[in-house]
C-alpha cells in the first residue's frame, strides 16, 4: 500500500488505546458492531493490538477447555476470569 494512504488511514483509526479497551469490554460484556469493525479494522494496520486479540482469545480458550471443572458454579467462574485478568 502506497505509505501516504497508509497513513491516512491510520489517522481514521482509532488509537490502540481505544482497541485494547474494546478488546477487554468484548470479553466482558460484549461490543457492538461498530466497535467490532473499529477493532478488525485497525488490527488489520496494528500488528500490536493483533497479537493482545490473540493473546486475549487463546487465554478465553484455556479458561474454558483446561483450567475450570465442568460443573463450577458461574459466580466461581467469574471470579477466577476476574482474577487472570487482572494479573494479565
Ligand atoms: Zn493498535
Amino acid at each position: 500500500m502506497n505509505k501516504a494512504i497508509k497513513n491516512f488511514v491510520w489517522l481514521m483509526l482509532p488509537p490502540c488505546k481505544e482497541v485494547t479497551e474494546l478488546i477487554s469490554l468484548n470479553r466482558d460484556r460484549g461490543i457492538s458492531f461498530a466497535e467490532r469493525l473499529k477493532v478488525r479494522a485497525h488490527i488489520l494496520f496494528c500488528k500490536f493490538c493483533a497479537r493482545y486479540l490473540r493473546q486475549m482469545q487463546s487465554l478465553e480458550e484455556e479458561l474454558h477447555h483446561k483450567h475450570l471443572p465442568e460443573d463450577a458454579p458461574p459466580d466461581v467462574i467469574k471470579r477466577i476470569k476476574k482474577i487472570v485478568r487482572d494479573n494479565s
